[in-house]
């Protein structure tokens, strides 16, 4: 199995996209079950963020605890993570823009885009 925190390959052709700001979502498929994981954001370097998936859940394909069919869990576990991921993205404080947390920080004018922390607060990345 591939180790969940390598970086993705450059394509996108596989991931599934939903929604505005766009929150990707990545359904893996495995011998027994389906991984169901947010595509964000990760500092590889200081200059550098690449596209990471965080596994947010393990869907069996095979048989659902609740009873229900897998396809029904599957479609549950992919809203979600959607929804987890969009509730990580937050309005910055300055410019008003949907920042997701990687691209942004705590501020004292509350959570601010990277942007709007070198404009208006002197912050040098
Ligand atoms: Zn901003």
């Amino acid at each position: 199995m591939r180790d969940l925190l390598e970086p993705l390959p450059d394509t996108l052709d596989r991931w599934e996209a939903a929604g505005r700001p766009p929150v990707f979502v990545e359904v893996r498929e495995e011998l027994t079950c389906w991984v169901v994981s947010t595509i964000e954001g990760h500092w590889a370097h200081v200059y550098e963020c690449v596209p990471m998936a965080r596994p947010r859940a393990v869907v069996d394909r095979l048989a659902s605890p609740r009873g229900e069919a897998p396809d029904a869990a599957l479609a549950r576990a992919v809203a979600r993570a959607e929804g987890a991921r969009r509730r990580s993205i937050r309005p910055c404080a300055d410019c008003g823009e949907p920042t997701p947390p990687e691209h942004g920080d705590r501020m004292d004018s509350g959570f601010c885009c990277h942007g709007c922390m070198s404009r208006n607060h002197g912050v040098v990345f």
